[in-house]
């Protein structure tokens, strides 16, 4: 999609700050980070939200990285969250699939 912020990462032509890459998807830390570590995992090619996730080892692969970053970065054993928001009530602002990870501080339920 040529008009979509996480595409243009996807495609090279804006460089976030990079923490992971394999070939179906890209993880970069958030511009506004709401926990020491926070950062969003995408989809290389455009999903708009989980409503049009067809392809479910897509969703494993972006949940499976998710677990390799806390990983390297040290926050497995001491734990991480992650949301995946979809649409207005779900908060999400940006409408390029994304996981968000989250790490390095206690997390509080339920989430506002
Ligand atoms: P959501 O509200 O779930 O759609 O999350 C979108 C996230 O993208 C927010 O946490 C933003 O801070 C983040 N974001 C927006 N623009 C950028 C950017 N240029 N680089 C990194 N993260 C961004
Ligand atoms: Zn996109």
């Amino acid at each position: 999609m040529t008009d979509c912020l996480f595409c243009k990462m996807a495609a090279g032509e804006i460089k976030p700050d990079v923490v992971y890459e394999d070939e179906r998807l890209l993880g970069f830390r958030d511009i506004h980070p709401q926990a020491p570590l926070h950062v969003l995992i995408i989809p290389k090619r455009h999903v708009a939200n989980l409503n049009d996730l067809e392809d479910s080892l897509l969703g494993g692969w972006m949940l499976q990285a998710a677990a390799k970053i806390a990983a390297q970065l040290g926050y497995a054993e001491t734990g991480y969250r992650t949301v995946i928001n979809c649409n207005d009530d779900g908060g999400q602002t940006v409408h390029h699939l994304h996981l968000h990870l989250l790490a390095g501080r206690p997390m509080t339920w339920p989430p506002g």
